[in-house]
């Protein structure tokens, strides 16, 4: 995801450093729906959350209502305990009117709604590894997590549209759901929308047909991934296709913004064979469309198979000498790769998506423009890093909301500390590291020490000190570079000194330093 940079972020986080892609309009009526998300802010370490069960696949059948702004839902999931058995299910769902609830496979002793979960009470605790389904139907009018864009709101009525942001936790103001992201599983979304409009969601279209008077779009994504990642859009919009090989390739933008569509799609193809080419994984999923949103909540969000982007960034032909997208369509579809085939195991380790995303966007730099261009991005990078003071480690616990983890230690640190890996390593080394991490837990969940490993893997070296510094504390050397000539002996002495502040959290780096003699 790529976060908007808002003074009423700043604001409400009043101290907590606030991460900015790039600046967009001060957007008060939405900014509410940003921050905090639904994570209580309890005080203490986080870990990941017991899973308990393994989801097979997800399946939701809505039918959003456009002028009463509510949406009506059957959710299907096909699950089984993991290990122990199990006396209730507890799903994740906050303001959700559930008004119907059954159970395949075990009988359902009871079910009610508690303030953020739906409890499903079985009879009998069910056996592990038994195959259960659970159904739900439910009506929401959701204040996030599904956001309607309707001429009510005062939106063009020819640009009506809904779209859906899941990430950290939203996904749970719109349907029933496990919303954490150590479990993933296929899933399949029925959609009845008026005629005229178009249905995007994950992986393929199945079918599309009449349904009474609307039309009923049918999308499954059959490879695994994980909750906050499912989404929806629906409206009017104006249509773009492209292919990357056999890939195919869309993009979407509300009719009214027409002429904005091709500077949007210039760069895509190109970014997808360049990531295959550097990261030497093809494109995981069965097609990658990008949808632009009405005054979207992020910068962008890269759900699986179909990024979700903030109309706002669009820009006419008028202005194609001054602005381009290509940085934001780079970040989103990296992301298909670092944050959808493998996703971090939980927020502590956000770096996996966001760094990676920010690097491979800085390595698409390279590829466009050359490599003054990218070291003016690593620069940038770095200012923004400096700039934040933020001296917290990158892989962090200490935090109450997971938004607090998007911020500068995980997007252009993040970024730097795969520079400074790709550097120790090596172009080759690293991406063959790169390339035995993404193939060996594709369709997985990572941790920082995944990546650790096959990196010792490869090159036959510790990094426990690389990651020690870098990751499990936090803040950068600073260097106080000094020079001398002893004649007499005819030997240059150059004094390096570490000049922060040496805490527990910020310790003395150990720096392999280069340098030319000419
Ligand atoms: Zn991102
Ligand atoms: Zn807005």
């Amino acid at each position: 995801m790529l976060r908007v940079m808002r003074k009423i972020i700043a604001f409400i986080l009043a101290g907590v450093a606030s991460a900015g892609a790039e600046a967009l309009h001060e957007c008060g009526h939405c900014a509410k729906h940003l921050l905090p998300s639904v994570t209580k802010l309890t005080p203490g370490r986080k870990y990941a959350r017991d899973r308990r069960v393994d989801i097979v696949h997800l399946k939701l059948e809505v039918v959003p209502d456009f002028s009463k702004r509510t949406v009506a839902g059957l959710m299907t999931m096909d699950f089984s305990p993991v290990g122990l058995p199990l006396e209730k299910l507890e799903l994740d769902a906050v303001d959700l009117a559930v008004t119907e609830v059954s159970a395949n496979g075990a009988a359902l002793a009871d079910w009610h709604v508690g303030e953020e979960k739906l409890v499903l009470h079985f009879d009998r605790p069910a056996a592990p590894g038994a195959k259960l389904q659970v159904r739900a139907r439910w009506t929401a009018a959701p204040e996030r997590g599904l956001y309607f864009r309707t001429p009510e709101m005062g939106y063009k009525p020819g640009d009506t549209q809904l779209w859906t942001q899941g990430e950290a936790d939203l996904h749970r103001f719109w349907f029933p759901c496990y919303d954490y992201p150590n479990e993933r599983f296929s899933s399949e979304i029925v959609c009845d929308a008026p005629a005229g409009m178009e249905v995007i969601s994950n992986g393929v279209l199945l079918g599309k047909a009449p349904a009474g008077d609307l039309v009923r779009w049918h999308w499954r994504q059959d490879k695994p991934h994980v909750n906050y990642l499912v989404a929806l859009a629906a409206g009017y919009f104006h249509k773009l296709e492209d292919k990357a090989g056999e890939l195919p390739l869309a993009l979407f933008v509300p009719p009214s913004l027409k002429e904005t569509a091709e500077g949007a799609f210039a760069d895509t193809r190109r970014i997808i064979e360049y990531f295959q080419k550097e990261t030497g994984v093809a494109f995981p999923w069965d097609k990658y469309y990008q949808v632009y949103c009405l005054d979207f909540i992020a910068g962008g969000m890269e759900n699986t198979s179909c990024t979700f982007n903030a109309a706002e960034m669009l820009f006419t032909p008028a202005t194609e000498t001054l602005r381009t997208l290509h940085r934001l369509d780079a970040h989103e579809t990296a992301h298909q790769w670092f944050g959808d085939l493998l996703t971090c195991r939980d927020w502590s380790h956000l770096w996996l998506n966001e760094g990676f995303a920010s690097y491979y966007t800085v390595l698409y730099e390279a590829e466009k423009s050359g490599s003054d261009a990218m070291k003016y991005s690593l620069w940038r990078e770095a200012e923004r890093v400096f700039e934040a003071k933020d001296t917290r480690p990158t892989v962090w616990r200490d935090y109450g909301d997971p938004m607090q983890q998007f911020d500068t230690r995980v997007y252009p640190k993040g970024a730097w500390i795969l520079h400074m890996l790709r550097s120790q390593l090596g172009p080759e080394l690293y991406q063959k590291a790169i390339t035995l991490y993404l193939e060996r837990h594709r369709f997985g969940i990572v941790g920082t020490d995944d990546l650790h490993d096959v990196v010792e893997e490869v090159s036959g070296l510790s990094f426990d000190q690389f990651f020690d510094q870098w990751l499990h504390h936090g803040g950068w050397p600073e260097l106080n570079v000094s020079y001398a000539w002893d004649s007499g002996a005819k030997m240059a002495k150059l004094t390096v000194k570490q000049t922060h502040k040496v805490t527990d959290q910020v310790r003395l780096f150990r720096v392999p330093l280069p340098r030319s003699e000419e």
